[in-house]
C-alpha cells in the first residue's frame, strides 16, 4: 500500500509508527514539510524507511512572502526530496488570495527549475491552480482532491493526480468523482489527523478500506487498484 500524503514529523513516535505501518503493509509513502521545521526528521524517515518527502510553505502556515526567500535558499537537492508543496490556496490562509497567487507562483518556479513535481492543497480557487499549472508546465498532484465535478474534470483536464484523504466524506460527490476518475490518476493518502495522532495511531487498513471503496465503483478489484495507484505513484515521483 502507498500513502501518497501525511505529515510524520508531527507525529510523536514516528519510527515506531512506520515500523508498525510496515508491517502491515506500507510499501513507501511521502511525508509532507510544511516550515522549514520538520525537513531533516522528514528527510530521515524518508531515507530510512524507502519514502519521500515533499516541501512547500503551507498557505495557512505563512506569515509573508519573505519567509519563501529564506526557505527557497535552504532547499537543496536531496535523492528523497521528490515534490515541491503543499502550496495552493485556502480561505483560512493570513495571505489574501493576491498573495496566495504569488506565493503558489514562487512555488511553481521552484519545482520548475528543481524538476519535481508539485503537490497542491486546495480547499479554494481550484481553477486559478490550474491555469497555472498550465502556464508554468509543471506536473503534480492535489491532495485531499474533492470539490465539485467541474473542478475535478479540470484537474483532471491538467493531467493533475487526484489523492484521496481516508478521513474524506463519502458523499455521493464524491462517489461520482471516484467514477470519473481514471484508475491511472488515482493516490491515496492519510494527510494529518490530530485526533488519531493524539492516539498515536497511524491506521494502514484505513487506506485498504479507502482503496476497496474506490475500486468498487469502479468496478476492478482491490488488489489492481492497488498495483495502479504504486504505479502511479512512481509514475509521479519517480523510482525507488
Ligand atoms: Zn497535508
Amino acid at each position: 500500500m502507498i500513502d501518497a500524503h501525511l505529515h510524520l514529523g508531527r507525529l510523536k513516535e514516528p519510527k515506531l509508527l512506520l515500523t508498525q505501518a510496515k508491517a502491515c503493509g506500507l510499501s513507501s509513502f511521502v511525508t509532507s514539510s510544511t516550515t522549514l521545521d520538520d525537513l531533516s526528521i522528514n528527510l530521515d524517515l524518508a531515507k530510512s524507511f524507502n519514502g519521500f518527502c515533499s516541501l512547500g510553505l503551507h498557505p495557512c502556515f505563512i506569515k509573508n512572502l519573505e519567509d519563501f526567500s529564506y526557505f527557497a535558499q535552504k532547499i537543496a537537492a536531496h535523492p528523497n526530496l521528490r515534490a515541491i508543496g503543499e502550496c495552493g490556496f485556502d480561505k483560512k490562509s493570513p495571505l489574501d488570495f493576491t498573495l496566495q497567487q504569488e506565493l503558489v507562483k514562487k512555488h511553481l518556479e521552484l519545482a520548475s527549475k528543481l524538476n519535481l513535481p508539485v503537490s497542491f492543497h486546495l480547499t479554494s480557487h481550484g481553477q486559478d491552480a490550474v491555469s497555472l499549472v498550465k502556464l508554468y508546465k509543471v506536473r503534480g498532484m492535489v491532495h485531499w482532491a474533492q470539490g465539485s465535478v467541474e473542478t475535478i474534470k479540470a484537474y483532471l483536464r491538467a493531467d493533475l493526480y487526484l489523492s484521496f484523504c481516508t478521513s474524506s466524506k463519502i458523499t455521493a460527490t464524491m462517489e461520482e468523482i471516484f467514477y470519473i476518475t481514471p484508475k491511472e490518476r488515482i493516490l491515496v493518502e492519510s494527510d494529518f489527523d490530530e485526533i488519531k495522532a493524539q492516539r498515536m495511531a497511524y491506521d494502514v487498513n484505513s487506506l485498504y478500506a479507502l482503496v476497496e471503496k474506490i475500486a468498487k465503483i469502479k468496478g476492478l478489484s482491490a488488489k489492481t487498484l492497488e498495483d495502479q495507484i504504486s504505479e502511479n505513484f512512481f509514475n509521479l515521483y519517480g523510482g525507488k
